[in-house]
């Protein structure tokens, strides 16, 4: 074989990019990962990893500000911003280099540059510091992830960033104006109003996070409300300026002001350069269109992750896709599941598998709903954190298990077990400790 011919081509170092080259490897696969920023992808460096982390210190730090609730004196409780930066930092280079070891544990190459298809079996790769090289390949994985979508009536100014722009701040801004009540909005608007930051969600639709239940929003509104987040919904903003003071705008009927606004109107597949067209790939806007074994119209070629057409973009979605495209690749029979466990890691967490009864409300479809408090359970109750519930949803015709919702303490965790049935063999959500008892 040509030096430069590999059995498999991964682009972009995400949760589906490494588990596709991991797997390829393992299948007995010469495999290629071109990755032109940090290995670990969105996810590792700006996503998933560092807002957990801030969210773990964060809750902490409010924790024990109510610690005296659990019996616990905690005086003069205070944080140290850029400690809990270099923490983080810490966490995401420990977690880069042992994807790394992996790698090259598996005798992965790693081709550090930005890939475009130049035919259907060859990358040209273009190095970080300049120069170019060409990659030939039997069979391609598009694993380049997404990148987060700028509403065009925002003014450009450093007061306005994105989810990355703001972790990259050195501070935690003192009051904070968050576009979007989605998942991303809500953890920010979370994780910033733990550390005292004055939060505004500014939502045009009628709800923040519209697919969960109005029980379990609840909850969450509870909670925002005890943090001081205040939540307009169905509110355009709009009128926005920024200055050296601050950012300034209209909701509706009311004025946000923010020493600083997050984006977090959603993502787009990151498509941009890769000359799809030169492979064949059909795409559009709204990413790669594939079948259930993540193949795109090119015969070897495959996508998975953000950058695929309706993906629910998470990393545990883009893991599974990863791995079902290379047991596919190597003339196994995979399939991808229909659903994977997706969370939201406010407090509390929230997990759905599967349908939520809002979401079989908005399909037609009748269901039964069973739901157990956390009030009455023990470990809750000794945690001091009593509120919430398990729900279980089953088809009203037939009674089988449809899906399942938890908000409360652990849900991201507890969602794994009641959701069996549900999720196939699918990976549990990320970041979880149970992801350590699932193999990759
Ligand atoms: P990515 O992780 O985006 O990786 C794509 C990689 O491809 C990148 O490293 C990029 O540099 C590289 N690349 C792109 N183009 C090229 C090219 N032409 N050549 C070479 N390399 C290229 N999901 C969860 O499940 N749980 C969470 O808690 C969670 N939290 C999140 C928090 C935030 C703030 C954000 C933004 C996202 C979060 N997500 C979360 C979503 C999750 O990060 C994504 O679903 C996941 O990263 C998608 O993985 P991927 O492999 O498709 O792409």
């Amino acid at each position: 074989m040509d030096n430069s011919k590999y059995n498999v081509a991964v682009i972009g170092g995400g949760p589906g990019g490494y588990a596709a080259a991991v797997r390829a490897a393992e299948l007995g696969k010469r495999t290629v990962l071109v990755e032109a920023d940090a290995l670990g992808g969105e996810c590792l460096n700006r996503g998933c990893i560092p807002t957990k982390a801030m969210l773990a210190a964060s809750g902490l730090y409010r924790r024990m500000l109510g610690a005296a609730d659990l019996g616990i004196v905690a005086d003069n409780v205070r944080f140290d911003y850029g400690a809990v930066l270099r923490n983080r930092s810490a966490i995401v280079s420990r977690l880069n280099s042992g994807i790394r070891q992996v790698l090259a544990a598996r005798k992965i190459d790693v081709a550090q540059g930005r890939a475009s298809f130049a035919s259907p079996n060859e990358l040209a790769v273009v190095g970080n510091a300049g120069g170019s090289r060409s990659i030939g390949f039997e069979y391609a994985v598009i694993a380049t992830g997404s990148a987060s979508v700028r509403p065009a009536f925002l003014p450009e100014s450093p007061r306005i960033v994105d989810s990355a722009g703001f972790l990259a701040l050195e501070s935690i801004p003192e009051s904070l104006i968050v576009l979007g009540g989605g998942a991303i909005g809500c953890e920010f608007a979370t994780l910033a109003a733990q550390f005292g930051s004055a939060v505004t969600i500014v939502e045009q639709a009628d709800a923040i996070l519209p697919d969960i239940d109005d029980d379990a929003r609840a909850l969450l509104l509870e909670s925002f409300a005890s943090l001081g987040v205040k939540v307009l919904t169905g509110a355009t903003l709009s009128d926005v300026e920024a200055d050296a003071d601050g950012v300034y705008g209209a909701a509706g009927d009311a004025e946000v002001y923010g020493d600083i606004l997050l984006i977090a109107t959603g993502r787009r597949p990151r498509i941009d350069g890769l000359c799809l067209k030169a492979a064949g790939i059909v795409a559009d806007n709204a990413g790669i269109t594939v079948d259930a074994q993540c193949r795109t119209s090119a015969v070897n070629i495959f996508a998975v992750g953000d950058v695929t057409r309706e993906s629910p973009r998470l990393a545990n979605w883009a893991t599974m896709q990863g791995l079902v495209a290379t047991e596919t690749i190597a003339g196994n029979q995979a399939s991808c599941a229909k659903h994977v466990a997706s969370c939201v890691f406010t407090n509390p967490e929230i997990a759905v598998a599967g349908l939520t009864e809002t979401m079989a409300g908005r399909t037609g479809i009748a269901v039964r709903a069973a739901k157990r408090s956390f009030a009455w359970n023990g470990r809750a109750l000794a945690e001091g954190a009593e509120r919430g519930f398990v729900k279980q949803v089953f088809a009203k015709d037939g009674g089988h298990l449809l899906g399942v919702e938890i908000a409360g303490p652990h849900a991201s965790e507890l969602i794994v077990q009641a959701s069996a049935g549900i999720c196939g063999d699918a990976p549990p959500p990320h970041p979880t400790l149970s992801e350590s008892i699932y193999s990759l």
